[in-house]
């Protein structure tokens, strides 16, 4: 036995969509007292000054079109410093459980012996009220798709196509490099009409914003030059304002 007081324990923790102010009280406070923070790139790197200095800061960020870390090295990551030094914070963009693979670092937390504790971020999608996009409106929307545009295979979701015969809004995330594919799709179904908005860096001072049909979508991504991340973000209740 060490002898030492050490609690092994995991925060899987949500970061908010980019605005480092749009993070949730409990999450602050907890990175006041974090040993361990595991950051990744989409969580705002402002956070980490939260902080105590003595806090180890490791970034494992997985960049779709840059470095990556594999999910296996921070399992390993999450186990190793758990044991070492107790509290880790596993800090993740948006919310951990909304294409975050959040849930699976729990499972295997726990497969350990390790506690596991969840603390929800606000997703990016949500950030589109910024933009005046509200998710849902009225007589407009009378639901929300989330769907993300590349699968475990890469391939856009099948669902998609479901999607598209609602009247709910339909949000893409991770689909900038299905752009043509999604503007494919709902024209052959006769759908190229609904008004798409791209919104990039949600919440933060440099995001990017456009809309336009979704029929034409990829040339809206070029003629902005928008890039990762983005959502796509697919309905009538897109450009409610301006046509009204
Ligand atoms: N867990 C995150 C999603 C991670 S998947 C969440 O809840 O938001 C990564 C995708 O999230 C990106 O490809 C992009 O579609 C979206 N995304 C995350 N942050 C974003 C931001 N600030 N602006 C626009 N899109 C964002």
């Amino acid at each position: 036995m060490s002898g030492s007081n050490i609690i092994p324990e995991l925060y899987v923790v949500g970061a908010g969509p980019g605005d480092p102010e749009l993070i949730t009280v409990k999450a602050y406070k907890l990175l006041q007292r974090a040993n361990v923070v595991l950051y990744d790139n989409l969580a705002n790197k402002e956070l980490l000054a939260i902080t105590r200095d003595d806090c180890e800061k490791i970034y494992v960020g997985k960049h779709p079109y840059g470095s990556y870390t594999p999910q296996e090295k921070i399992h390993e990551l999450i186990l190793e410093k758990a044991l070492s030094k107790g509290t880790v914070v596993r800090l993740k963009g948006g919310d951990p459980y909304i294409f975050g693979r959040g849930f699976e670092e729990v499972m295997f937390a726990r497969q350990h012996g390790i506690h596991t504790y969840y603390i929800p971020g606000i997703t990016s999608m949500q950030a589109s009220g910024l933009e005046d996009i509200p998710l849902t409106h009225r007589a407009v929307s009378e639901g929300i798709w989330a769907i993300t545009g590349t699968k475990k295979d890469g391939s856009l979701s099948d669902d998609l196509r479901l999607a598209m015969q609602s009247n709910a809004t339909v949000v893409i995330y991770m689909g900038m490099k299905k752009a043509a594919e999604i503007a494919e799709t709902y024209k052959e179904a006769g759908n190229g009409n609904i008004p798409v908005a791209v919104v990039q860096h949600a919440s933060l001072p440099h995001k990017k914003y456009a809309i336009g049909q979704v029929q034409d979508l990829p040339q809206l991504i070029q003629d902005h030059h928008l890039t990762h991340p983005a959502l796509i973000i697919i309905g009538w209740v897109v450009g409610l304002e301006t046509s009204k």
